[in-house]
């Protein structure tokens, strides 16, 4: 008889991308004329970089040569990828880094999930709320997080974020072994400044907890004050991890890279009190359960850092941005409530009337053919808003605002 990891039938259904597609596929049916704008998306609609589309171009044509093909790629990434990643996104912002400190992967979902797999199974796990629900699950897969009930796993401890607290997490008095902080935030497009995040570097120095940063949004800041990098934060090498992904910073969802920055100065420990370096144990991880990202996908990911790359990358970056203008400024003066939208492509918009989060996706469902994420999805923090986000196609952005306005269709 096979056993199984029974920490997986504790896991809620993925309900939340279900029950949308499921109450969006009734209302189609039912109105097979209807035009439904989605607003729910959390997947890029731009096209590639012309930069990034000739670098992997290039890179078909040396496989077609036994000159220059190549077969596995380097666990951890090649070279003149992380020699790019090291010199624009950290050595330009004043943060060093060596070369076996970047781990270029398939993209943050799996590094994000898989982190878990250097940590023990006792450890303490706070999340923000709402969150990316991974964290949660991946915990959960591992044990991690207790039993689900009421909406809650029993031994998470859930940081609010809320208008009550300008989405700042509360530094928590619960013993917690390791914290996860998006920012900027999926879902709220909220994020955290310097000094707001310094906080919660301080804490992690005393406590020696671990801060799992997800910077996979990064690429959006626009305001001066915010981090681009946890590392940007003094002591923030010791206690932190950091993620990045190429798949909202360049339209990478389906073509998959990402990158984790695990320095050497982190140190975890085992019950007895020895020290160990976390660098070295994701190395084992990696180079034991992960053949390289495809070298085609890696010579594109470095195009994103050439003069030609970086200007298209802006380009399409602020024709999303420019959306989330449009949604905020839009909403704000119909005196809807919104968060986010400035350093994120997401807007958290507050329900108007206190309806729930389901209560208000129908309303735009039914009465302006418009989709969107209800947060109570994202956790219970989350209830009383929905997430409207800014990679759908202009013109579908304006003629949803256009009928949220004039009220119908
Ligand atoms: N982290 C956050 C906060 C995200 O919102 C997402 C995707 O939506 C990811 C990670 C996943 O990124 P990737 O496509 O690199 O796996």
């Amino acid at each position: 008889m096979v056993l199984i990891n029974e920490h997986y039938p504790k896991l809620p259904g993925s309900y939340l991308f279900s029950e949308i597609a499921k109450r969006v596929k009734v209302y189609k049916e039912l109105h097979p004329e209807a035009q439904v704008i989605s607003l729910g998306i959390g997947d890029v609609t731009q096209p590639l970089a012309p930069a990034v589309i000739e670098a992997m171009h290039k890179a078909v044509d040396e496989m077609a040569d036994s000159r220059t093909m190549r077969g596995y790629a380097p666990d951890c990434g090649y070279p003149f990828l992380i020699d790019a990643i090291i010199e624009n996104d950290f050595k330009a912002r004043g943060i060093q880094l060596d070369t076996d400190e970047v781990f270029v992967s398939d993209g943050a979902k799996s590094d994000t999930g898989n982190i878990g797999d250097i940590l023990g199974p006792d450890n303490t796990v706070a999340v923000t709320d709402p969150v990316y629900p991974v964290y949660l699950d991946t915990n959960a897969m591992a044990g991690r997080a207790g039993c689900f009930r009421d909406g809650l796993w029993s031994n998470i401890t859930y940081l609010p974020c809320t208008p009550n607290n300008n989405f700042i997490p509360e530094i928590t008095t619960q013993p917690v072994n390791m914290v996860y902080l998006c920012y900027p935030n999926n879902p709220t497009g909220t994020t955290l400044t310097r000094e707001q995040l310094k906080k919660w570097v301080d804490y992690a120095l005393e406590k020696k907890v671990l801060i799992l940063f997800d910077a996979a949004y990064e690429a959006f800041i626009s305001e001066d004050n915010i981090p681009h990098s946890i590392y940007e934060i003094e002591g923030a090498k010791q206690v932190a991890i950091e993620f990045r992904s190429f798949s909202k910073t360049a339209g990478f969802t389906g073509v998959r890279c990402g990158y984790t920055v695990v320095p050497k100065e982190l140190n975890a420990w085992d019950k007895a009190g020895n020290e160990y370096s976390l660098n070295s144990l994701w190395r084992r991880r990696q180079s034991t359960k992960f053949n390289g990202t495809a070298y085609i996908i890696q010579r594109g990911a470095e195009a994103v850092f050439s003069q030609e790359g970086k200007k298209q990358i802006r380009e399409t970056i602020g024709y999303y941005m420019e959306n989330a203008r449009i949604i905020r400024e839009g909403l704000e003066s119909m005196g809807f409530e919104t968060y986010g939208g400035v350093n994120a492509p997401y807007i958290w918009v507050k329900t108007p009337q206190d309806v729930s989060s389901w209560e208000f996706f129908d309303q735009l469902l039914n009465d302006h053919q418009i989709v969107c994420t209800p947060g109570v999805g994202f956790g219970q923090s989350g209830e009383g808003f929905v997430r409207m986000t800014a990679f759908g196609k202009r013109e579908d952005t304006i003629e949803a605002l256009r009928r949220i306005r004039n009220g119908g269709n």
